[in-house]
């Protein structure tokens, strides 16, 4: 399947439609983002606009690597194709951008022009463009626009015969933009294949869609399968009024269908949070793709699917694998009263703490009543409730201290049921030594597994660093897996015991 032409426009539509205009340096900044991303080509600027904007031209095309389309805007009139001719034919590929309506509205009510002037208007500027800057550079291109061809049913025929013109007249792209987004997708993509139709294989058919209904992505993705050759896309979709169409979502849409798509689609994230931060346009919480929630689940149903699923290529709910587009982060499970036992043993297990899925089904009951009262809850508000539920649970036995006395022999002294004890024990280390001190007291417990674990980071505050998981074979010959987080790790195979004990013993 042929490949899609990526036309990024967020230095031209994106920068006009800014609070805060870039300046050049920001612009270059953004130039060579665009070069890392490996779009096919750039619409610098307007030239004609501001002595900026034409400097900016000029730098920006300087910079141009090898095979980029340099593109700028004019509109069909010759000081704005002489501006973009003196701007950018230096580059290696430059192309005229210009454009003018063949819409019946536009041209009478904004224009006050009749179509047939319009017509030779856009065909006479096509024909200078073309003579201008081929002379200049052989490698150049022409491209028309026809601003508001999505209002442009009524009239398709003679826009049809006008582009015929305008193609003879050496344009090599035709553009066609959903101006402002009044067309649904499914009929602006018939008058696309139309015009596709009519002009043939020898021009390329471009698309610039706003989003003013939020369905630019759809109108361009399906104008890619109906033969439109380049995609005008914008990052993070920037632009007039609700914006162009957004570049990362006609990528990744393009790429989930089995289409090869020519940019690194892996820089898309990492690119986008810098266009968010230097156009002061925040990414909104349910952005897709790049959105904070874009990746989050909350009901537990969603949350097992997608624990379930987690390492996959297609998980059960998300639309792509985060690292596609570069975005570290994982799937974020987050807790509501909506959610499940999955995420409590997901949210508890990610932060570094051992649990069983037993264990998160037993804490699950307590930590939605917490939510219900609270809303989402962090992993700290989780943690918490572990801890008490499980690191410090209480019941008849109760420490008071362990110590070595001499050779392999320890003293253990606590309390059961209140009633103080005192025993002796030896053995192979404070593990043992301390069971056998139980078993002289008339506890015996055999051990059937033991594991220590280091914590990276003490997220409590406690000043723990080793964790001790013992598991002992209860009265019925369950397993009972007792815990516990201290500074010294024989202390925390002893508590870790008498965590196990107090399970049984309540
Ligand atoms: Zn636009």
């Amino acid at each position: 399947m042929r490949e899609p032409f990526f036309y990024d426009i967020t230095l031209r539509d994106g920068n006009q439609s800014l609070k805060k205009p870039w300046q050049l340096n920001e612009k270059c900044y953004i130039f060579e983002r665009l070069h890392e991303l490996n779009v096919q080509a750039v619409e610098v600027g307007f030239p004609a606009s501001s002595h900026m904007d034409f400097e900016a031209c000029k730098t920006l095309a300087d910079m141009a690597w090898n095979n980029l389309i340099i593109s700028a805007l004019a509109r069909t009139v010759q000081k704005d194709i002489d501006a973009v001719v003196e701007s950018i034919s230096h580059a290696q590929i430059p192309r005229v951008h210009t454009f003018l309506t063949l819409s019946p509205f536009h041209m009478k009510y904004v224009l006050n022009r009749e179509p047939q002037y319009c017509a030779k208007k856009a065909i006479e500027a096509v024909k200078y463009a073309n003579d201008k800057i081929k002379k200049i550079n052989k490698n150049a291109q022409i491209q028309f626009s026809v601003e508001h061809f999505g209002d442009c049913s009524q009239n398709l025929d003679f826009v049809i015969d006008t582009l015929k013109e305008i193609t003879k007249a050496g344009a090599d792209v035709i553009n066609l933009p959903n101006t402002v987004e009044r067309t649904r997708p499914a009929v602006f993509i018939e008058m696309v294949k139309k015009v596709k139709k009519a002009l043939g294989d020898n021009v390329i058919i471009s698309l610039h869609n706003h989003n003013d209904l939020g369905m630019a992505t759809a109108t361009t993705v399906e104008g890619y399968f109906a033969g439109a050759g380049q995609l005008e896309c914008c990052l993070n979709g920037l632009g007039e009024r609700a914006g162009n169409t957004d570049f990362a979502q006609v990528a990744v849409a393009l790429h989930n269908n089995g289409v090869k798509v020519p940019v690194n689609l892996d820089k898309i994230y990492e690119i986008s949070l810098i266009i968010s931060q230097m156009s002061k346009t925040p990414i909104y919480e349910k952005a897709p793709l790049i959105g904070p929630e874009a990746l989050a689940h909350r009901s537990g149903i969603h949350q097992d699917g997608a624990i379930k699923t987690k390492d996959m290529e297609f998980g059960a709910y998300r639309p792509i694998k985060p690292s596609l587009i570069g975005r570290k982060d994982d799937e974020k499970i987050g807790f509501t009263s909506q959610s499940g036992k999955s995420a409590v043993y997901e949210i508890i297990n990610n932060a570094g703490y051992p649990v069983t899925i037993d264990e998160a089904v037993r804490l699950t009951p307590i930590v939605k009543e917490i939510s219900e009262q609270k809303g989402e809850l962090g992993t700290n508000e989780i943690l918490k409730v572990y801890f008490d539920e499980i690191l410090n649970v209480k019941g008849a036995f109760e420490l008071v201290s362990f110590k070595h006395t001499s050779g392999d022999e320890f003293k253990l002294e606590f309390k059961f049921k209140g009633e103080y004890k005192t025993a002796a024990g030896c053995g192979n280390g404070p593990l043992d030594a301390c069971l056998d001190a139980l078993k002289n007291a008339g506890f015996p417990r055999k051990l059937s597994h033991y594991k220590q674990y280091a914590l990276d980071e003490d997220k409590m505050g406690s000043g723990a660093t080793a964790m001790s998981v013992i598991n002992l074979i209860g009265k019925k010959g369950e397993e009972i897996i007792g815990r516990a987080i201290d500074q010294n790790t024989a202390k925390a195979n002893v508590k870790a015991i008498f965590n196990a004990l107090n399970q049984v013993y309540k």
